[in-house]
């Protein structure tokens, strides 16, 4: 897999080993071997989008907070086509409070003045 941690973009092979762990190589940094392994084990993203604002056809720009576990994604995708918030929004507001029970809110990028 191509590392998607900086723009280096090391390949990164990982192997299981006979007793259970991971072996990662091709990474150059130890961020890498983190991304690998969990990569391989339990996926994450974070997962950005739009959401409408009352009275407006201007959308507001959304984030999750962390990232979310991958299968989740479409899920969160929905759930943000179907909210409508009212403004004004701060930044870092939060727009959902559990994004689709990950237990991680969804936040405002940026300010929306009414
Ligand atoms: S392994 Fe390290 S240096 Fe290589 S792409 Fe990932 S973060 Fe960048």
């Amino acid at each position: 897999m191509t590392c998607i941690n900086c723009p280096m973009g090391c390949q990164l092979d990982v192997e299981k080993l006979a007793d259970g762990t991971l072996k990662v190589t091709g990474n150059a940094c130890l961020r890498g071997e983190t991304y690998a392994k969990q990569e391989v084990t339990a996926p994450v993203r974070m997962v950005t989008g739009l959401v409408r604002v009352k009275g407006t056809k201007r959308p507001l720009c959304v984030k999750t907070k962390v990232a979310i576990p991958k299968g989740k994604i479409p899920d969160v995708l929905a759930a943000l086509a179907a909210t409508e918030v009212e403004a004004p929004v701060a930044l870092g507001d939060t727009v959902i409070a559990d994004a689709c029970g990950t237990g991680i809110p969804v936040v405002a990028t940026a300010p929306f003045a009414k």
